[in-house]
């Protein structure tokens, strides 16, 4: 009771101290909203098929603004409202994976930024999921640069032998970044999966963008 008294203090220090901002356009948020305000959380656009494209949201609006500024910006405070969105949108896999993975960055990308987004949001997917997060099986072992700019057709090329992975622990993987544009990274990181003896691998960002 008295621990649980101390960490609503504690929430509340906090809350003052760094009162909750929209994710999406940085508005203070009404203490009925959460992660995004009621301006910009109508402007995210849940895709109806989302397993069948493999991203939630469609990339744009308020929904870009946050995870550009959690990437690039150093708005590390994104994370919660990202992975929390994340984490709902994953919901309809229950029950048909046995663990989560993240597309990983390269350790010398990972070194520049200090952290990788699609790790965070794996790890919201697999607290909902109720399965194992795996980290460290699949690698990046080529650092091909930045994909933006590139069309459907380099993004394959450029991205071809950047993954190896270490053999799988369980048959049925959801594999998770944060954007997916052509979906070249995922086949890629698909293919180095199933050559380490995954037997289905299946894919979800949380925005799509593209196609
Ligand atoms: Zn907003």
């Amino acid at each position: 009771m008295r621990v649980r008294m101390l960490a609503a203090a504690w929430r509340g220090l906090l809350d003052v101290l760094s009162p909750p901002l929209c994710a999406g356009c940085s508005l203070l948020l009404a203490p009925s909203e959460e992660g995004f305000c009621g301006g910009c959380r109508p402007l995210l656009e849940p895709l109806s098929d989302a397993r069948r494209r493999g991203a939630a949201y469609a990339f744009g609006g308020p929904l870009a603004d946050a995870i550009r500024a959690w990437k690039y910006g150093g708005r590390s405070e994104r994370a919660r409202p990202l992975g929390a969105l994340f984490a709902a949108a994953v919901e309809p896999w229950a029950g048909d994976v046995d663990l989560v993975m993240p597309i990983p960055l390269h350790p010398r990308r990972l070194r520049a930024r200090g952290f990788n987004q699609a790790a965070h949001l794996a790890a919201a997917a697999a607290r909902t999921l109720a399965v194992p997060l795996e980290v460290g099986t699949l690698r990046r072992v080529r650092d091909v640069g930045p994909q933006a700019g590139l069309g459907a057709q380099q993004r394959a090329i450029n991205v071809r032998g950047c993954f190896a992975s270490r053999a799988v622990g369980a048959p049925r993987v959801l594999l998770v970044d944060d954007v997916r544009t052509t979906g070249a990274t995922f086949a890629e990181a698909i293919r180095a999966l199933r050559a380490a003896g995954a037997h289905q691998v299946h894919v979800m960002a949380l925005a799509g963008s593209e196609e």
